[in-house]
């Protein structure tokens, strides 16, 4: 309980720290690995945006909170989320993170539709083109623009991406600078200022994602350990 407390103040002076626009990065709390009991110790703790990764269990986390009452609580899903489970999370997501398909981006645009919802979306962009990775390869993603930008109950805010999968810090740096550049360049050409996010940042790597301009981090394992 009491490290929970003590980790969850140390990455809020971390955003102090460093990032240049504090007030403006949203933390999520990374909450796969555990059960709503910790959770709950979570928003005890005044961290109210949870990221899960799995759509069903996403929703029973969602209806033991709504259940209870607890207002305020944002759902961000962060995993890749398959077209047949996109019903699951609809009603209640409030950012995924996660976009990395046309036939996704339908689906969700046609389930928010019907519920008359607009869905903000980021687009999960795998840069450095790991086949471990899921998300846009950037030739992919041009392919798929004028479409993504023609669904209606979809409005893309922002990128999403991690680091390369390393341990060099000038390369993790480099990667983040890079999907700022994505991001920067999209807006201009296609998006007209209005990509404000970028997701990215982990438990290893939120400093450097901080100091290259995230404005949403992801952790998990740094809030538990
Ligand atoms: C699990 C996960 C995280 C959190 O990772 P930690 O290293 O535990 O902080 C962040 N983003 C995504 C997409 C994840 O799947």
């Amino acid at each position: 309980m009491m490290k929970i407390k003590r980790n969850i103040e140390e990455i809020k002076a971390d955003i102090k720290k460093y990032s240049t626009f504090p007030e403006n990065v949203v933390l999520v709390a990374v909450t796969k690995y555990v059960d709503i009991e910790m959770m709950d110790n979570i928003l005890k703790n005044g961290v109210m945006v949870f990221g899960e990764n799995k759509a069903q269990l996403m929703r029973e986390k969602f209806e033991h909170f709504k259940n209870l009452g607890k207002n305020g609580i944002k759902w961000h899903f962060i995993g890749n989320l398959q077209k047949n489970k996109v019903k699951y999370i609809i009603d209640f997501v409030d950012l995924i993170h996660s976009l990395n398909k046309l036939s996704l981006a339908n689906e969700i645009d046609k389930r928010a539709s019907q519920i008359g919802k607009i869905q903000d979306v980021l687009l999960e962009v795998n840069l450095f083109e790991e086949e471990s990775k899921e998300g846009y390869l950037l030739a992919e993603l041009y392919k798929d623009l004028s479409k993504l930008l023609e669904l209606k109950n979809i409005n893309i805010v922002g990128l999403m991406g991690m680091a390369p999968f390393t341990d060099n810090v000038e390369l993790i740096r480099e990667g983040f600078r890079k999907l700022k550049i994505l991001k920067d360049d999209l807006n201009k050409k296609y998006f007209n200022g209005k990509l404000k996010e970028l997701s990215m940042g982990m438990s290893n790597d939120y400093k450097i994602a901080l100091e290259e301009g995230a404005t949403i981090i992801r952790i998990g394992t740094k809030i538990y350990s």
